[in-house]
């Protein structure tokens, strides 16, 4: 009998962040200056990253260092538990074994923090003062704020002006972390200033929040920018997820025939699959499969195509060859807002584009009721992104029970919906577009 929760001592956290590109079929092909399109050198991401931050981008060392201050603010929360989802498995009267690692009790409530704490880290061991970001629904944006308390950094957050006004208690927990909070666009930058003077009740987006903050660090000789997915150094410090994870299972017994995680700009699925993939690009465990979930409403892996884009809506950051749905695409405003970006980390597209992971879409609707049966049977009100994750897992937990097979799941469990219960609101009052 496998025991519900799966825990490692804090001497089992990661000492390494595992990265993945040696490891890679083929080398990750190169950002592109979009002028010239010549592949950029360091000296183009110098005046908004910090020299480590950018070693950590294009390092090709397979295992990375974590520094002991790091590991040491990783103990409030890490190593993160993994669940085996009996209850689910009853109710779903299926052969397959469904277990999730979970990024829940972190003290932002998501992975989001495994990264901010190592992005804070070498911003101030390079003298950096402050850090300037863009955050959406506010997930980023509470990580970054509470790693920079953490480490003696002052932090600027520009907020999109609809989360800003719709969401105050993630802007609340930022404050509270001492953070400073405006809405974007501002008045601060040249950016916001051009937004306001065309439409002075601008809702604001991502891309614009982002100019912004870049705008910010590039003017302040004390402030670097700092962003929370797609990177390759943000895949790779959430790599601390898979590492435990794979402990946990063999503590279990068991070994994952499938990893799930949700797909935003690609790091909580990264972080989980990376790992494990490690064997499977050695030519071993040739039939693992790992899937990465996203909304139907903003499908750039299942839906987009792979080629040279920006990063931004503005245009403004270096060309990534990525699986894009085109850098001007505004998905709909559906809740899991943390999987609203028209692109995918360079990573996670080279292996979709290798055959080495694969990719599924669903709906509202569908990972909402996915949800409610989680909720009901494992007790965890999921973020809206992390439902996607769920929902595929009951999918294949589904499938394995018309096969008759005894599959082993593993999904990432990216984050709880504390602060996301109007999404829930919206699907019990029935107002939710579940087709979106
Ligand atoms: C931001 C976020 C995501 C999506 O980002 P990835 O980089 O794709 O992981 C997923 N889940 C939660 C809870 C988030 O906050």
């Amino acid at each position: 009998m496998t025991d519900t929760k799966i825990t490692l001592p804090e001497s089992d956290i990661p000492t390494h962040y595992y990265n993945i590109q040696p490891d890679l079929p083929t080398p990750l092909a190169p950002p592109l200056h979009p002028g010239t399109k010549e592949p950029i050198g360091p000296e183009m991401l110098a005046p908004i990253f910090p020299m480590g931050v950018i070693k950590h981008e294009v390092t090709q060392e397979p295992m990375v260092e974590i520094p002991d201050q790091v590991r040491d603010i990783y103990r409030l929360y890490r190593p993160s538990p993994v669940f085996r989802a009996k209850a689910l498995e009853e109710l779903l009267d299926t052969p397959a074994r469904i277990y999730y690692k979970s990024e829940c009790g972190s003290p932002v409530g998501s992975h989001k923090l495994n990264t901010a704490l190592m992005q804070a880290y070498i911003n101030k061991q390079e003298g950096v003062k402050r850090i300037a970001t863009e955050t959406g629904a506010g997930q980023w944006g509470s990580a970054m704020a509470c790693a920079c308390k953490l480490m003696g950094l002052e932090c600027m957050v520009y907020m999109v002006r609809v989360s800003y006004d719709q969401k105050p208690y993630r802007r609340i927990m930022m404050k509270t972390y001492g953070a400073d909070v405006v809405a974007s666009p501002s008045n601060l930058t040249e950016a916001g200033r051009a937004a306001l003077a065309e439409n002075p009740d601008s809702p604001g987006s991502l891309g614009l929040a982002i100019s912004e903050a870049v705008e910010d660090a590039v003017k302040r000789d004390d402030t670097k920018y700092a962003l929370g997915s797609v990177l390759n150094h943000v895949l790779l410090h959430q790599t601390i997820i898979g590492q435990e994870a794979i402990k946990q299972m063999e503590l279990a017994g068991d070994y994952p025939d499938i990893l799930i995680g949700c797909h935003g700009g690609g790091s909580n699925f990264a972080g989980l699959a990376f790992p494990f993939l490690k064997d499977k690009l050695k030519g071993n465990r040739k039939n693992l499969r790992a899937i990465a979930v996203e909304p139907k409403s903003c499908p750039s892996l299942t839906g987009g195509v792979r080629e040279y884009d920006f990063g931004d809506v503005a245009g403004n950051t270096p060309l990534m060859l990525m699986h894009t749905l085109g850098h001007k695409f505004i998905p709909p405003p559906v809740h899991a807002g943390g999987l609203r970006y028209h692109g995918s980390a360079p990573l996670v597209s080279h292996l979709l584009a290798a055959n080495v992971i694969e990719a599924e879409a669903y709906t509202q609707g569908e990972v909402f009721a996915s949800a409610m049966k989680f909720a009901q049977c494992e007790g965890t009100i999921p973020a809206p992104e992390s439902t996607h994750a769920i929902h595929s897992a009951i999918v294949h937990a589904l499938k394995a029970r018309e096969a008759g097979e005894k599959k082993v799941i593993l999904f990432n469990l990216s984050g709880h919906g504390h602060f996301d219960l109007g999404a829930y609101d919206s699907y019990l009052s029935g107002t939710m577009d579940l087709n979106s």
